[in-house]
């Protein structure tokens, strides 16, 4: 049992499907910070991770409203989808409101390391990095994450 986890993805097809297995297996309540930069992979994560969790789409990036809701289709939960790169420090994420949503949905903040850590006790980091090979690194905060990231390995 470790919560670390490191996977490389040659494109972003397996970029996606790495999100989708990860999104199967996420549940209401859980927070995901993606970190990397510009171009990195984060959006292209998200709308693997929105197939698994069956939300409606499209996931484009939020960069311009910061956040979008992706109601689901079947029984599962939300998806919030954030992307905090124009947020200046944590009283602009405060005035989003995410602690509202955060038990119901699953949360994903872009650009949110060093910010969205504090929404929630329990995060996972996911750390995209490469110039075509994408390495991503997964990394739990909480005990909650033990069985997510050994159900993916
Ligand atoms: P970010 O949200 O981090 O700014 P995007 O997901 O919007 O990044 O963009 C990533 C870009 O890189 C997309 O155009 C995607 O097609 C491309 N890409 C190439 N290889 C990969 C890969 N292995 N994983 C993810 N994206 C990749
Ligand atoms: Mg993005």
């Amino acid at each position: 049992m470790s919560d670390r986890l490191v996977v490389a993805t040659p494109d972003a097809d397996a970029t996606q499907s790495f999100g989708e297995r990860l999104g199967a297996l996420l549940r209401a309540g859980d927070l995901l910070v993606l970190t990397g930069g510009l171009g990195a992979g984060k959006t292209t994560m998200t709308q693997g991770i929105a197939r698994g969790l069956d939300v409606r789409g499209p996931i484009t990036s939020p960069t311009f409203v910061v956040a979008r809701v992706h109601p689901p289709l079947g029984d599962g939960p939300e998806l919030v989808h954030v992307d905090a790169y124009r947020l200046h420090g944590s009283a602009e994420l405060d005035d989003l409101d995410l602690d509202a949503e955060l038990d119901d949905a699953v949360t994903i903040v872009e650009w949110g390391a060093g910010l969205a850590e504090s929404l929630n006790e329990e995060y996972l980091t996911v750390t995209l990095s490469g110039d075509d090979e994408r390495r991503i690194e997964l990394v739990g905060t909480g005990p909650r994450w033990d069985a997510v990231l050994d159900a993916l390995r």
